[in-house]
C-alpha cells in the first residue's frame, strides 16, 4: 500500500494508496480537532488550499457529539463532506494531557471527561471501537505519552504496556473491519513508538513494533517540552529501526524548520497546530520568516502576506485590510490568516516532494532555512 519512489538522502518521497485516495508524501496533515479546522475554514476550502489528508481527534468527537451521533451519520466522511483521507488519534494523548483524574491500568485509562466530568474508560479494543465508528481512513494505535520527565523505570514500564495494547489494538481493528455493518472495512493502523528521551528504549520498541507489521509507524511524545535538538537526536537514533517501506510520521511537529530538518532524518508524514494556532493570533508565515500583522507597520501596506502566494487571502486581499479585520474582531481576519498558513505549510510539503525527486533536497533545505532565518520563523 506504500510505495517509496525515491529516496535522497535519508528523505523519502512515497505514495499512501488508501481506500479514499492516494496520500503524496512527505505531507502535512490538517488538523481539525473537532472535526472542523478552527478559523472558520470548511472541508469545502480545503481543495484550495491543497490539503491531503485531514486529521481528527478521537477523544474530542468521543466525548462530543458522541462516535455513536458519527456512525449514525454515516461515518466522519459523510458527516463533514470530506471524501479524501482522514485520519484520527487514538485519543491517547487527550487522555494524559486533557482529562482530569487519570487511573492507568492494564486494561486501559479510567478519566473524567473535561466537558462534563462525566466517567470515562478507554483501553486499546474501545479505541479502536471508537476511530471504526469514526471510520476514518487511517487510525492510530492506543498508546500511553509518558512525560519527558518521567523516570527510566516508569518509561520502560509504560513501553511495556503500550506494545501489549498494540497487539490488542491490531486484533481488535482486524475483527472490526471483517464485521459486516463496519463503515470502512479498509482502515490502516498505525503504530506508536514511545520512550521518551531515552534513546535506547526507543530504539528496543521501535525494533519491537517494526516486527508487528502494521501500515504506518509514528514516532510519538516528541515535541512536549524537549529542546529542538533533543528531538532531532531522537529522530537520528530512531527511524533507522523503523520500516524503510513503510510510511514514517512524527506526531505533532512542528515548525517549518523542524519539517525540514525531520524530512531529511527519513520522516514522511507530519501534523501540527501552529499554521491554524498562529494564523489565529494573526502571526503569518513567509518564506523571509513570520510577520504579526497586527503591528502598526502594516497599516498602510497594500501587498498580500506573501508576494506571488496563490492562497485564497494573498489572490484577494493585502495586509492593511487584513490587519483591520483583525484588529475590529472580524471573523474573516482570523480565517484568511488560517487559510495562509495552512496553504503555507501545504505548498511547501509540495517543494520538498519535487526537491527529493529532483534529488536537491539538501540544497534546497538550506536555501529555505536561509530565507527563514531572515525573520524569526524558527520561534514558535
Ligand atoms: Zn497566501
Amino acid at each position: 500500500m506504500y510505495k517509496l519512489i525515491k529516496q535522497d538522502g535519508k528523505a523519502k518521497r512515497g505514495e499512501l494508496h488508501t481506500v479514499h485516495g492516494v496520500i503524496q508524501t512527505p505531507v502535512f496533515m490538517n488538523v481539525g480537532t473537532a472535526a472542523a479546522i478552527k478559523g472558520a475554514v470548511a472541508t469545502t476550502d480545503l481543495q484550495e488550499i491543497g490539503t491531503q489528508v485531514e486529521l481528527s481527534n478521537t477523544y474530542h468527537l468521543h466525548v462530543r457529539p458522541g462516535d455513536d451521533v458519527v456512525r449514525k451519520m454515516g461515518g466522519l466522511h459523510k458527516f463533514m463532506v470530506w471524501d479524501k483521507p482522514i485520519l484520527t488519534d487514538s485519543g491517547g494523548f487527550q487522555v494524559f494531557s486533557l482529562a482530569g483524574l487519570r487511573k492507568i491500568k492494564e486494561e486501559g485509562v479510567y478519566f473524567s471527561s473535561h466537558i462534563d466530568g462525566r466517567k470515562i474508560f478507554m483501553g486499546p479494543e474501545e479505541s479502536m471501537q471508537i476511530q471504526s465508528n469514526l471510520a476514518s481512513t487511517i487510525a492510530m494505535a492506543f498508546d500511553e505519552c509518558p512525560s519527558s520527565v518521567a523516570s527510566r523505570e516508569y518509561v520502560q514500564n509504560s513501553v511495556d504496556r503500550t506494545t501489549r495494547w498494540l497487539a490488542r489494538c491490531k486484533e481488535e481493528m482486524a475483527r472490526l473491519n471483517s464485521l459486516e455493518d463496519t463503515i470502512n472495512k479498509d482502515q490502516l493502523l498505525f503504530a506508536i513508538n514511545q520512550g521518551a528521551i531515552y534513546e535506547d528504549i526507543r530504539i528496543e520498541h521501535a525494533k519491537t513494533i517494526a516486527q508487528m507489521d502494521l501500515d504506518g509507524y509514528a514516532i510519538g511524545g516528541l515535541a512536549v517540552g524537549e529542546t529542538h535538538e533533543e528531538m532531532y537526536r531522537i529522530l537520528d537514533a530512531v527511524v533507522p529501526h523503523l520500516p524503510l517501506e513503510k510510511p514514517t510520521y512524527l506526531m505533532g511537529v512542528g515548525t517549518p524548520a523542524n519539517i525540514l530538518e525531520a524530512v531529511d532524518r527519513g520522516v514522511d508524514f507530519f501534523d501540527c497546530v501552529y499554521p491554524s494556532r498562529n494564523g489565529r493570533h494573526g502571526h503569518v508565515y513567509t518564506n523571509q520568516g513570520k510577520l504579526n500583522l497586527f503591528n502598526a507597520k502594516f497599516e498602510l501596506d497594500d501587498k498580500p502576506i506573501e508576494e506571488g502566494c496563490q492562497c485564497p487571502a494573498c489572490r484577494h486581499y493585502s495586509r492593511a485590510y487584513i490587519r483591520h479585520l483583525l484588529k475590529a474582531k472580524e471573523m474573516l481576519g482570523m480565517r484568511l490568516c488560517v487559510l495562509h498558513n495552512l496553504y503555507f505549510y501545504n505548498h511547501m510539503m509540495e517543494e520538498i516532494r519535487e526537491a527529493i525527486e529532483q534529488g536537491r533536497y539538501a540544497e534546497y533545505k538550506k536555501a529555505k532555512l536561509e530565507g527563514f532565518e531572515q525573520g524569526n520563523i524558527k520561534i514558535r
